[in-house]
């Protein structure tokens, strides 16, 4: 059977011209740009709570860096350095190819060296350390919304949660259906592109993991402000939007977590500006809603009128 060693050797050592020194010592070394902040975060995936362990492994090794790569986006921040601390319940050598096969699709496309790590048996765990670098101030925040400002997301929402509830039988869709939705929940592209373009322009954003209302309920904390929120102005795909008039599905498309869109504010005055950056990545963006002085999140349902979000179970929102 292959030692830790040989594991680590075969699967995780791959050389990259941004790290000084890489996998092998006792520590990576790595050069950041000159005159630039660092910007750190980890994220960890653990089995039965974040996925199932029976699905792809090459899916889970591409979303344990997609979901750190997103927080790198939120901050504006250009994603560099990768740690990969992973608990192994047995040296699967088929899945573990697998696993670091997805890793680093998702480190190429996003030009990201794997620096380091741990490697221990144990129940599946993956967590995943990223750095990025970002000019000094240019960061986005959640603490700096402002009343006035615009509130846009960057994508669709609800197809991570609505996909899930039919994995867990909750939800009936069509295996088209669910090919389509599902693919937001296994393999989520970070807004990497998107979070550097709004560096300057946005005034506050954060990436959506917990679902909008949990995380735009972050910026307004943090930022002593409220909200007004119109579903019908939420970007939705086909088959979200096939099922729009059903509360289940509104409760996904407002409460539903692991779409990795960006919520961000802005002036209404860069209205145009950030519609163009959308075009141009190709990002099927929107105003969703504004915020407000109020303290207080309003959601508009299809019909504009308010909604009780008690009746749609998100009395901790109330
Ligand atoms: P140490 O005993 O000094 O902690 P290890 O034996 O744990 O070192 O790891 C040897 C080298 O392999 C180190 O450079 C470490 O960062 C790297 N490494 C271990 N596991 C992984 C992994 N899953 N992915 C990437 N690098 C790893
Ligand atoms: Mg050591």
């Amino acid at each position: 059977m292959a030692s830790e060693f040989d594991l680590i050797q075969r699967y995780f050592r791959r050389a990259h011209p941004s790290a000084v020194l890489g996998v092998g010592d006792d520590a990576a070394l790595i050069q950041p740009s000159p005159g630039m902040e660092l910007a750190v975060s980890a994220d960890m995936l653990v089995a039965n709570t974040h996925f199932y362990p029976n699905i792809d492994p090459w899916l889970i090794g591409w979303k344990s860096l997609a979901v750190n790569i997103s927080d790198m986006a939120a901050m504006g921040a250009q994603p560099r350095w990768a740690t990969l601390a992973i608990a192994l319940p047995e040296a699967d050598e088929d899945w573990i190819s697998k696993f670091a096969a997805g890793f680093f699709a998702c480190a190429t496309q996003f030009d990201i060296a794997l620096i380091g790590g741990d490697t221990t048996r144990g129940p599946l765990t993956i967590s995943v350390q990223i750095m990025g670098e970002t000019p000094p101030g240019a960061s986005l925040l959640r603490s700096t919304a402002r009343a006035g400002d615009d509130i846009w997301v960057s994508g669709p929402l609800g197809d991570a949660a609505l996909a899930l509830a039919a994995i867990q039988g909750r939800y009936p869709l069509s295996d088209t259906e669910l090919a389509a939705c599902g693919k937001a929940l296994h393999q989520p592209q970070p807004r990497v592109a998107l979070g550097q373009a709004l560096r300057g322009l946005a005034h506050s954003a954060l990436d959506i993991s917990d679902g909008l209302l949990a995380d735009l309920g972050h910026i307004l904390e943090h930022s002593q402000v409220g909200a007004e929120v119109w579903l019908k102005a939420i970007p939705k795909s086909e088959v979200v939007s096939a099922h729009s008039q059903e509360a289940a599905i509104q409760k996904m498309i407002l409460s539903g977590g692991d779409d990795y869109e960006l919520c961000f504010t802005a002036s209404t005055q860069h209205r145009q500006q950030i519609a163009d950056i959308g075009r141009q990545l190709s990002l099927d963006m929107a105003v969703i809603g504004r915020i407000t002085d109020t303290q207080q999140l309003v959601i508009h349902g299809l019909d504009d009128a308010p909604l009780t979000l008690k009746e749609h179970g998100f009395d901790h929102f109330s």
